[in-house]
Formats: C-alpha cells, structure tokens, sequence
C-alpha cells in the first residue's frame, strides 16, 4: 500500500506536534512534508524572556535543522498560495499536491491596524520586537508606560498580565519604579476571563503594585505626537514608553485562500476539519471555540493526527478535541502560578486557578524542557 502524502503548513506548536505524533505511529503508512518559511522556533514565553534581559534571542531559537523524525520531510519554503479544492500548496520553490493538507500557519500582527502604533509604540509579541525592547527598558528611568493590547482574539491572554508584573520588577530592581506609572489597557473584561480566580489574583497583584488596570477597552490609535493612546470610549492615556501586542490575523495566504471567515478559518471544533475535503486546519489560525495558546495548538494537532493514524489502521477515531490545557503564568519576583483551562468538554468553560508555587515553577520548565525533546531531540 503506498504512503498517505500529507503536508503540514507551518513548524509552530500545532506542525510541530501532528509530525512528531505522525512520526511516532512509525511504519510507511505516511509521507509527510512540513513546510515552514523560518529557520527555527521560538516559544512565546521566551519573548518575555528576551524582553526582560532573561535571556539571549540566539539561545532561545530552536534549529529545525536538528528535527529529525521518520517520514517528515522538513523543507524551508515560503508559501504563497494554498488551494484547498485541490490541496495543492504553491511555495517560493515549487508546488507540493497532497492527500492531505493540515493549515498550521499561526496568527500574523497587523501593525497597520492601530494608527500609530508603528512610529509610536513598541510590539512585544514577536521576538525582534521584544529584542528591541531588551535595549529600551534598561534605558527607561522614569516616566508613563502603558502596556496595551489593542484588539482581541490575542495569543496568550494572560502574556500582557505577565508583562506588566514583570516590568514592575524590572523597574524596581533599578530603583526607578517611584518615578514611573503602569497602565494596563485589556479589550477583555478581566485578565483571563474563563477563570475569575485568576483574574482576580492577577488584579490583586497589580493592585499591590500600583499597576493601573484598563480593562474592557479596545485601542482606536496612538497619537505619537500627543503621546496618547486612544480608547473605543473616547478616553485617552497620556504615555512616555508604550509596550503593545497588535492586533492579529491570519497569515495573507490564508485569508486570499479563501478559506477564512471573520479572519480565520472555520473548524468543526470536535474533529479541525474544514470545509474542504482532506483539510484540516489547528492552532492560532483556525476558529475551534478555544484561546490562542500553544497548548491548545498542540491538543488539536493531536486529535488530526490520531484521526489520521486511526483511517490508516482501521481504528475507532480518536476521542474529540476537549480544548484543555494549562497555562503557566509569571505573577513576578520568580513566582509561578497556573490556570488550567478547559473550553470544550463540558457546558461550560472552566478555568482552575492554581497559586504560585516553586511546584508550579518547575512544572513550567519542564514544559519547555519535554517539548524540545520531544520535538528536537534536545536533551536538558
Ligand atoms: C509573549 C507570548 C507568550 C506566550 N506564552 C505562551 C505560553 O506560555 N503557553 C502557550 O501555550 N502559548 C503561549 N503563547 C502563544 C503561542 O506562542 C502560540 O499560540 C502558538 O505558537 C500557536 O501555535 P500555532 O502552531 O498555531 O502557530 P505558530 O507557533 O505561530 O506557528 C506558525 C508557523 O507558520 C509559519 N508561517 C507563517 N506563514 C508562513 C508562510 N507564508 N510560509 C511558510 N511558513 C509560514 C511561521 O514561521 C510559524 O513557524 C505565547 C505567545 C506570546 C507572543
């Protein structure tokens, strides 16, 4: 029996994941290609990492040069257009046709979207970004900083939450924290919705730390010449540094593609199928009723690939994608705490708050340590 021919766009958490469950079935039963236009992976966290001087860009890029896993063939190639009838993917090298097609291409920032923010603020999302912030922050000795999300959906929400205490602690360790204010502009009502314990033991943290917090207001622009962010309410807050997460969307290729709605694409959340025959799309770039973390990109790829394993041997399908996970959060002075989320399962969407705790710590570690195991043979 010939292989199935199955490409994977993109190498992030959701691509990284499917293959190397793909790989692990073992035998001949696949033939996959993954395409990614990078050289390496990043894990978010680690941009706040680079931000905070924790940490060096090149030691937190992982080389995909070092994936190697049976039946995965990793190219390098930057996809321009992806044809979903047809599953026929054109790439700047060439075209690669397929029985079936996985889109784990991500969420893009849309700098454009938010007037001003490219001359007058600084984006943290992206590790340039947060590189650029590295050489900022020390620099920042007193003065009006707001740290603004301008729009939702936004990978990780409680990232910004994050930054914000970890500022704190940065400002404090240089003894310039009296001199600054912290605002904290969030589109979501609380810090992370599914889950009020956690929102509220985040608000109690910025409340300990005279961190000002916006929530519930989306950004229309910044005025760079008046040093203003502009609220939907018609309110303003006055800035000296302003430290942003974009608004997102789906990669270009995809939205001309075809395949998306509202911005990104439709799943039926049980199975990350699409619309199209033989494609499936997880991660931050399809709709599948959960948040835009890693955690949740690589529960879905799991379900496509068992899904696919299980078509192969003639199996029961796998169970359907439950949206859970966990996520670690940085409440500052070392401290970790954590929330595990879950969308899908039952009625209603859960989120259980957990205290930080050096447990927690060493939980979090150990996430990254197994994933790039697991993913780049890298032993700690
Ligand atoms: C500051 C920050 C902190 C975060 N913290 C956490 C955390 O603690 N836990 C957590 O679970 N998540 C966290 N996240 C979120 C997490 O990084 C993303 O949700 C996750 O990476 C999404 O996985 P994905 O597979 O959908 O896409 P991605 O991991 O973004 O991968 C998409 C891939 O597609 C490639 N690509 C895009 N367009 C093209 C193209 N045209 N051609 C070829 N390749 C292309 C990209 O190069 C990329 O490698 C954080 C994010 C940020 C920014």
């Amino acid at each position: 029996m010939s292989s199935r021919r199955v490409v994977v766009l993109g190498a992030g958490f959701g691509g990284l994941e499917l293959c190397t469950t793909l790989a692990e079935a073992g035998g001949e039963a696949f033939d996959v290609t993954l395409i990614d236009k990078a050289d390496a992976f990043v894990f978010g966290f680690s941009k706040l990492d680079v931000m905070f001087g924790r940490t060096t860009p090149r030691a937190v890029r992982l080389p995909y040069r070092q994936i190697a896993k049976p039946g995965v063939h990793l190219v390098r190639e930057t996809i321009t257009a992806i044809d979903p009838e047809s599953r026929r993917v054109s790439t700047d090298a060439g075209v690669h046709e397929c029985d079936v097609l996985v889109v784990a291409l991500g969420a893009d920032y849309d700098m454009d979207a938010t007037p001003g923010l490219q001359e007058g603020g600084n984006e943290f999302y992206s590790l340039a970004g947060a590189e650029r912030l590295a050489s900022i922050i020390p620099t920042f000795s007193g003065g009006r900083v707001v740290i603004g999300v301008c729009d939702a959906p936004f990978k990780c929400p409680p990232a910004p939450s994050e930054c914000a205490l970890l500022l704190h602690d940065a400002l404090r360790a240089r003894g310039v924290r009296d001199g600054c204010e912290i605002s904290f502009v969030l589109p979501l009502g609380s810090p992370v919705p599914p889950s009020p314990d956690t929102s509220a033991a985040l608000e109690e943290a910025f409340a300990e730390r005279d961190i000002a917090l916006i929530a519930g207001r989306r950004i229309l622009e910044l005025d760079p010449g008046r040093n203003v962010v502009k609220l939907d309410d018609g309110g303003d807050v006055p800035f000296d540094l302003f430290l942003g997460v974009p608004k997102h969307r789906a990669p270009d290729v995809v939205i001309e593609s075809g395949m998306t709605e509202n911005g990104y694409i439709p799943v039926d959340s049980a199975t990350l199928q699409t619309r199209f025959a033989g494609v499936y799309a997880v991660g931050d770039v399809a709709t599948a009723g959960v948040p835009k973390a890693g955690v949740f990109a690589e529960g879905a790829a799991r379900v496509v690939a068992q899904t696919l394993i299980a078509e192969g041997r003639g199996g029961e399908p796998p169970e359907r994608h439950l949206g859970r996970g966990t996520c670690y959060i940085e409440f500052g002075e070392g401290r970790i705490g954590s929330v595990d989320i879950d969308f899908l399962s039952g009625p209603e969407r859960t989120g259980t708050f957990h205290a930080p705790s050096p447990a927690l710590r060493a939980e979090k570690e150990r996430f990254g340590s197994s994933r790039r195991a697991r993913w780049f043979g890298i032993q700690a």
